[in-house]
């Protein structure tokens, strides 16, 4: 028994169970090395394909990017283009 569970451990190293379940359920990418799930209540979200990760900066610079393309655009309206 003991010598079987053994087995299928060096099985599992060296054909991992991702191989088999490696389909991001969110985007249907296969090349993903990274599954994202939430702590609380382990739903999966995304993978490294389809997830990015940013810090509150970049997050602000992005918005300040979108507010200034808004304001261009109302402005080129304004002038008739
Ligand atoms: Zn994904």
């Amino acid at each position: 028994m003991d010598k079987m569970n053994g087995l299928a451990y060096d099985a599992w190293k060296t054909s991992p169970p991702e191989e088999q379940e490696c389909e991001c359920p969110v985007c249907g990418s296969t090349t993903q090395e990274v599954i994202y799930r939430t702590r609380k209540d382990k739903k999966i979200i995304g993978c490294d394909d389809c997830i990015q990760q940013l810090d509150f900066y970049e997050l602000y610079l992005e918005d300040e990017e979108r507010k200034q393309a808004a304001e261009d655009m109302k402005l080129d309206e304004s002038r008739g283009k």
